[in-house]
């Protein structure tokens, strides 16, 4: 059994299923037994998840990885609260959400739940300051409050000044910037990020996994998907899913500062100029 430091155990690898073997009182994200079929058809299911169990307490920062088709998407659609399980137990913050009505849940998954995606998903007519304050256009917060945060939000990410410009006058790491402000607007229980750097050079891919180390250290709880051992390394744990279930899920021992890394870089042209 392996001791995550969370409260929660788990067995060990060897292709078989792993996963809690309790409840955890805090955990922001448990799972229990999560099934989810795909129908093709009226012979063909497509078992995309076989039961997965685990559990994200508040502060961690999870990567999430395995080969493609092994589930990692559909997972992070459940527990995205945007499609519901063919069987399971899902509590976010508690909340048990597969009994949800459609409207309910589209209020938690707006209240608990921030989103960056890896095409950055910004709305292109708006400025970067109305992209980030889209969120809370459903939360009854007043047109004050609501810049006030998205502000906030702008200036925790580096990218106060450029709070007017649309999404076509940034880069691509700028963009990405805006979308990771307008997933904290709402100060979610848990941030989901799929494969936020998969359009980034490596460079910029760092600078993104820097602000989402010091968004972690100040609190944020993120679980994020990726295909890059490298990024992995920036998180604090890995869960490794193949063919719909989670054969591995390890602390990392050796946490790599994205800060680290970039303090031993030349100054890009943008920084010299
Ligand atoms: P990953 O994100 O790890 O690449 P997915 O969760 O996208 O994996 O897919 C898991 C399995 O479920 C794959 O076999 C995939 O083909 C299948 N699948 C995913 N979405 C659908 C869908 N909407 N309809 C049918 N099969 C799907």
């Amino acid at each position: 059994m392996l001791d995550h430091g969370n409260g929660h155990l788990a067995e060990s690898a060897n292709g078989r299923a792993v996963g809690p073997d309790k409840t955890v009182a805090n955990a922001v994200v448990q799972v229990t037994d999560l099934r989810k079929d795909y129908r093709l058809g009226a012979d063909v299911v497509v078992h995309a998840l076989r039961g997965v169990s685990m559990c994200v307490v508040p502060g961690e920062f999870v990567a999430i990885m395995g080969p493609s088709g092994s589930g990692k998407s559909t997972f992070m659609n459940l527990i995205g609260c945007l499609d519901r399980p063919t069987s399971g137990v899902y509590l976010l913050d508690g909340v048990d959400v597969t009994s949800l009505s459609p409207d309910k849940l589209a209020e938690l998954r707006g209240s608990k739940l921030g989103f960056i995606f890896q095409g950055f998903n910004l709305l292109p007519r708006m400025d970067a300051l109305e992209n980030v304050m889209l969120p809370m256009m459903y939360g009854g917060v007043s047109g004050h409050e609501r810049h006030e945060r998205a502000r906030a939000a702008l200036q925790a990410v580096g990218l106060v000044d450029r709070a007017s410009h649309r999404p076509s006058e940034l880069s691509g790491g700028q963009q990405q910037r805006v979308a990771i402000a307008r997933s904290l607007v709402n100060a979610p229980s848990v941030i989901l990020a799929d494969e936020p750097t998969g359009n980034l050079d490596s460079r910029t891919s760092t600078e993104i996994m820097g602000i989402l180390q010091a968004l972690n250290q100040a609190g944020a709880t993120i679980v994020l998907v990726t295909h890059e051992p490298d990024i992995a390394g920036y998180c604090s744990r890995t869960v490794a899913f193949k063919d719909g279930l989670v054969v591995s899920d390890e602390p990392n021992r050796r946490i790599v500062s994205a800060a680290d890394v970039m303090s031993g870089w030349p100054p890009s042209d943008e920084e010299s100029a």
